[in-house]
């Protein structure tokens, strides 16, 4: 690995709120570079989460794709970009360019996207460009441009800071967006009259910090804001200046809004809410002019999506209460770089720039690009896309840094029909997705640490990714492979780029181009910036047009919208019920979602033991009356099943489960686990407006997995055991994780011997009338590896034999103890990992809140380090100072 600077300022690759990270190498270290949160980054001001925090420990090249491959056979980068570019030409001119898509993604850069975008619209002549932000963030897109006629979120993070209440809907920000959620905990701190309420089904980490959690029923959310905007009229609670000079659409909002939530009363009957939670909602929203209603995935991902966030828009605008600090509605993006994505028009229901498909913009465009071909209306949009793969519409697909056989609804049907499209190539930085093993070629991209360009968080903040290392391989940028791509196809000229820089002027100079204050998103002021310049861009947020020495902390604070009169416009909603429906066969919702440690399929946050630590099985929650109900017990393994999938995870019992619901989460891809992948359950139900797929509302059921037999395996060398019906990796320190259980005849002993064997002795307990085996190499006083089977679950928890990996040796007393899987006398086991940054487990919390009598988090912080960093731990060590105060004192009653 080489390493360019001694300190490199780039952005962290995962969630939208887009920290700034400070790289230092460590060619001394046990990691080849050290990351810390960049203290002067406007997001994060030295903040990182969990996983920021372990970003170093991520950058190993094990499972890189290092060569370009057709057909799985290496190629030079020459042979696989003509045979894109002759595949594409043909597919064109036999097919016309609808018979040819780019499927993108909000993890690559804006420069790579604004290629890509160009390529498609301007030069092949199709629309026929969508993005994997169609699954998270297009909803939000589609009704911000139907309020305000942009996609523009008003705010800045600031406005959470500076509101007297924040309203958190849909969104389990603690852990999905943990460094604002500290910044918002922070300033509750200082501010204790501040008021936290969140909405949501479950009670998450973030409902667990608030001032009040309002548990509605799933898919409900529109029943509520629209009893919230007429709670509002009755209170005398709007703005009627605002109304008269800047809305439109009031009336048949407020109607729409009556006729399905006429009281509080008929508004927590319809979200099954108790109506006192309501009422004290209610009464906070009308009375705090500034209020931020902070929204994610849980109103976005739903086939009413669109129209749930139309009811929020419309109580903002109603009130006023948009455009001025600690005020408005505040879409909060999922993905590193969707906001870029939406900036140059990655979604197929996007022209470029933030202008659509209107004759004006049209014209305005053609001329920019010099576009030969100029795609006149929106293109297929995701879903559409694969279906029309399916169909055999689309006979050529370029798949850039997504892995939409993991993350598509109804995934199953989507690998079917991309194993039969004539051409499927797939730029990816690693070797082994599921997209990758239907792709007939493979093209080797650069990843974090790599990439060179720009991204835009949640508050419209552009910041640079700058390079730290040199690719390994022959992987290249993604804008490179387009290019050469674009030049094949005959466009050379308008694809001349050679560098991030040349791009980025280009796509700042579009947004400025013929703009003249008509339309929000205008970087002019960089649309000439130079190399060196682009080089030491600093963190700016948009708009920032020509002359502008600052950007622009709110938009629309004149009141004046982009929409044709200038005018905000309320939608009137009908509020809608999830389409698929919970029967007899399928009674539970199942509900999708981030847990805190992982992101998206695992490919980079797997590869660190601290972070697999937190949840290293995939698993379902469930409230422990359904859990009665439907025969499963905590630690068993249960099967999930819709009308379109199943799976198997481990039953994890919690209250914080809505009684008829059960939670999933999204990221154990097939590499990791067998049958993990949740996303093949959901139905292929989209919004009618954005054409975000439902991933919070799929009818299920659960049952027990029953198996005949259960093991593990922790091994410190890489092992290939043969597949069991379930089968889980995960990485410990120095070693490596397997999970099995199976169904039938457990595996022949003798073959799991020789697939484990290798220097050293074993240690071995066999009883095979009763079906257990447990097993341990041991060589040059090192424990090697650990085998553990049995007829049932009930095997030895793997904290304590995992941890003796860490060791240079291990004792004789370890030694003997190592086939109970005990740690001897005198040793404690390690708990569950609570805190992932400084390595904290449940147990060591635990003993120290009942030792040192420790009765707050910050008590908890100061003797143990743990919460101090990140913070995304802080609601797991409250939940436990609840349980430990709960507790029986008397240790004969709590050992009973
Ligand atoms: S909150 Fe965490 S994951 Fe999100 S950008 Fe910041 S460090 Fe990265």
């Amino acid at each position: 690995m080489a390493t360019a600077e001694p300190v490199t300022r780039t952005t962290c690759p995962y969630c939208g709120v887009g920290c700034g990270v400070e790289v230092t190498a460590t060619p001394e270290g046990e990691f080849p570079v050290a990351v810390r949160g960049d203290p002067a980054h406007p997001a994060n001001a030295g903040r990182l989460c969990s996983k920021g925090a372990a970003l170093a420990e991520t950058l190993d090249d094990e499972g890189r794709l290092l060569h370009p491959e057709i057909g799985g056979q290496s190629v030079d980068w020459e042979t696989a970009l003509d045979h894109v570019a002759d595949g594409f030409r043909e597919t064109i001119a036999v097919h016309g360019p609808d018979a040819v898509a780019l499927y993108v993604s909000g993890q690559i850069l804006t420069e790579d996207y604004y290629v890509a975008n160009k390529l498609m619209k301007g030069f092949v002549g199709s629309a026929n460009i969508d993005t994997n932000s169609r699954l998270c963030m297009s909803t939000a897109v589609a009704a911000h441009t139907r309020a305000f006629g942009v996609d523009g979120v008003p705010g800045s993070y600031t406005d959470l800071e500076q509101a007297d209440l924040v309203v958190v809907t849909g969104s389990n920000m603690a852990w999905a967006h943990p460094v604002l959620f500290q910044r918002l905990q922070a300033a509750r701190q200082a501010r204790p009259e501040m008021k936290l309420v969140v909405i949501d089904p479950r009670r998450t980490a973030t409902a667990q910090a608030a001032d009040l959690h309002l548990p509605l029923a799933p898919g409900t959310d529109a029943w509520l804001f629209n009893g919230l905007l007429d709670h509002l009229r009755r209170e005398d609670a709007l703005d009627p200046v605002f109304l008269e000079r800047h809305v439109d659409g009031f009336a048949d909002a407020l109607a729409a809004a009556r006729a399905s939530s006429p009281s509080i009363a008929a508004t927590a009957e319809a979200c099954e809410l108790e109506p006192e939670a309501v009422a004290t909602f209610f009464q906070w929203f009308a009375r705090t002019e500034r209020t931020v209603t902070a929204f994610c995935q849980g109103i976005n991902q739903s086939d009413s999506g669109v129209d749930k966030a139309g009811t929020i828009l419309n109580v903002h605008l109603a009130t006023g209460r948009i455009g001025r600090p600690g005020m408005g509605p505040f879409s909060l993006t999922g993905q590193p770089n969707a906001m870029g994505g939406r900036e140059v028009g990655g979604l197929a229901s996007q022209l470029a720039a933030h202008m659509g498909f209107d004759d004006a913009a049209l014209d305005r465009v053609g001329r920019f690009w010099g576009a030969p071909s100029l795609a006149r209306q929106p293109g297929l949009k995701a879903l559409d896309l694969f279906r029309a793969v399916e169909s055999g519409q689309v006979k050529a697909v370029w798949i850039i840094g997504t892995n939409p056989l993991f993350s598509l609804p109804e995934a199953a049907r989507f690998e079917r029909a991309l194993r039969d499209c004539p051409l499927v190539v797939v730029s990816d930085c690693v070797r082994e997705t599921e997209t990758t093993r239907v792709a007939d070629v493979l093209l080797p991209a650069t990843t974090w640490g790599e990439k060179d360009g720009t991204v835009t968080n949640s508050e419209r903040r552009i910041s640079r990714q700058r390079p730290f290392r040199a690719p390994p391989g022959e992987a290249r940028h993604d804008w490179w492979a387009l290019v050469r791509v674009a030049q094949r196809l005959g466009f050379a000229d308008a694809f001349p780029y050679t560098r991030p820089a040349e791009i980025f002027r280009e796509h700042a100079a579009l947004s400025a181009f013929e703009n003249d204050g008509t339309r929000d998103f205008d970087i002019g002021a960089l649309a000439t910036i130079d190399a060196a310049a682009f080089e030491a861009l600093e963190p700016v947020q948009w708009p920032l047009p020509a002359g502008a020495e600052a950007g622009t902390a709110q938009l629309y604070a004149d009141g004046r919208f982009f929409t044709a009169n200038g005018r905000a416009r309320l939608a009137a909603v009908s509020p809608q019920s999830p389409t698929d429906p919970v029967d007899a066969e399928y009674p539970l919702r199942l509900n999708t979602g981030r847990i805190r440690d992982q992101w998206h399929s695992m490919t980079r946050t797997a590869s660190t033991p601290r972070l697999s630590a937190h949840q290293p099985e995939p698993f379902v929650e469930i409230h422990p009356v359904d859990a009665g109900l439907f025969r499963v017990q905590a630690g068993d393994l249960a099967e999930v099943t819709s009308r379109h999938g199943r799976l198997l995870a481990r039953v994890q019992v919690s209250r914080e489960q809505r009684p008829g619901s059960v939670f999933v989460p999204m990221h154990w891809s097939r590499p990791i686990a067998r049958l993990a992948r949740v996303d093949a359950l959901v139905p292929a139900h989209v919004d009618p407006v954005s054409g975000q797929p439902a991933f919070k509302h799929t009818a299920i059921s659960v049952r027990p997995a029953a198996m005949d037999w259960h093991g593990f395996v922790l091994s410190r060398e890489p092992v290939s055991l043969p597949e069991a019906d379930y089968t889980v990796t995960a990485r410990g320190p120095r070693h490596l994780r397997v999970e099995l259980a199976g169904r039938g005849t457990p595996p022949e002993i003798a073959d799991w011997r020789t697939r484990l064997d290798g220097a050293g002795e074993w240690l071995e307990f066999a009883d095979p009338a009763g079906g257990r085996y447990r097993a341990a190499r041991i060589h040059e006083g090192r424990l090697v590896c650990v085998l553990f089977a049995g007829p049932d679950r009930g095997l030895p928890e793997r904290e304590w034999l995992g941890g003796l990996f860490a060791a240079e040796s291990i004792t004789d007393d370890e030694r003997m103890a190592l086939l109970t899987g005990r740690p001897p006398n005198g040793q404690v086991a390690r708990g569950r990992l609570v805190c992932a940054c400084f390595g904290v487990d449940e147990t060591r919390i635990r003993t120290a809140i009942r030792e040192q009598g420790l009765a707050t988090c910050e008590a908890v912080g100061a003797c143990l380090e743990a919460g101090t960093n990140c913070g995304s731990c802080r609601p797991e060590i409250q939940t436990l100072l609840n349980e430990e105060s709960e507790a029986p004192t008397d240790p004969v009653a709590r050992e009973g």
